[in-house]
């Protein structure tokens, strides 16, 4: 980058680190950090690309929340509490409003978090964020993929299908009606589900967070779990914003097949349902055998879409 590298980080990246546990913050050659014995480290790293990820011409601070977002999301799905982060931060150029504004998204959901900054690094080049996360988890209470059994009961939070429709309207810059407004904001700032995660340890058997497309990502959780499933397609929830805007068909083609939710999937014994939070939803059951299958009403029902990339398909979006 060029010779204003230093200047950026020293003005929009380095904040004293308000968290007890970091001895060495930004500005040495590496961070230090003083980790209890009693808890594990869980990690996570995921890395967003300008025209793959998100849409070029995107807000700087939206994609600074997201880059985030993203990240938090998969310690949710971990049972674990964020603490720290690191950030690589690629761009064509060094403009200070853009860095400010990104700094500003990324800070006000870090904040929200407890989440310090602790390093990283700057590079010129095509616009690609990675941020890696680190949080705790108590020692053998984090959750995974693979736990789910025969007769586990699946669920999922809120509601599905909104980010994908929301990203679906950006690209076709389509109205600015209120819903569309809303399925905008859940594309473009997704609320990674830390509390339920922090919950869900003590009881569900499996959990992952809805990236890639509810089925696309149950098809991992079974996979991992070795089993089945089967999903009531009349169970799913879909919001009144997406009921507003898309018929039944492509409602549900969003829910199960749209992505970029990041809620969290997961599984429960069915004595353990009484502790399933409110604002959850029971979509389905662990099966026999390794197939994810579809139902309505009881019947089998064949899905259109599994799992679509919305920016190579983006003109066959439902
Ligand atoms: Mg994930």
């Amino acid at each position: 980058m060029s010779l204003g590298e230093f200047d950026l980080i020293a003005r929009y990246f380095a904040r004293h680190a308000a968290r007890g546990d970091v001895l060495l913050g930004i500005g040495d050659d590496a961070a230090v950090i003083a980790t209890p014995a009693d808890r594990r480290l869980v990690i996570a790293m995921d890395t967003i690309v300008e025209g793959v990820h998100f849409p070029v011409g995107t807000a700087a601070a939206d994609i600074g929340y997201r880059a985030l977002a993203v990240n938090l999301s998969d310690l949710a799905a971990m049972g674990a509490e964020p603490a720290w982060m690191t950030l690589s931060l690629s761009l064509p150029e060094s403009e200070a409003q853009w860095v400010a504004a990104f700094a500003q998204g990324l800070f006000e959901l870090a904040d929200l978090h407890g989440v310090a900054l602790i390093g990283g690094d700057t590079v010129r080049g095509p616009m690609v964020i990675t941020v890696q996360v680190a949080g705790y988890v108590e020692t053998d209470r984090w959750l995974t993929r693979s736990g789910a059994k025969e007769g586990d009961l699946i669920f999922v939070s809120g509601s599905v299908g909104e980010a994908a429709a929301g990203l679906s309207v950006i690209q076709q810059s389509g109205p600015g009606a209120a819903a569309s407004r809303s399925l905008r904001q859940r594309f473009l700032r997704p609320q990674p589900r830390v509390e339920l995660g922090r919950h869900l340890r003590m009881f569900a058997t499996a959990a992952m967070d809805i990236s890639d497309g509810l089925l696309t990502d149950l098809d991992k959780l079974c996979a991992a779990s070795n089993c089945g499933a089967e999903v009531d397609v009349g169970a799913l929830p879909i919001s009144a914003a997406m009921r507003e805007m898309f018929d039944e068909a492509s409602c549900v083609d969003y829910a199960l097949a749209g992505g970029d939710d990041y809620e969290i999937m997961f599984t429960v014994r069915p004595a353990q349902v009484a502790l399933v939070p409110a604002g959850c939803t029971r979509i389905g059951a662990i099966t026999k055998g390794k197939d994810v299958r579809c139902i309505r009403d009881g019947l089998p029902v064949t899905v259109r879409r599994r799992g679509y990339d919305h920016f190579a398909t983006k003109d066959s979006a439902p």
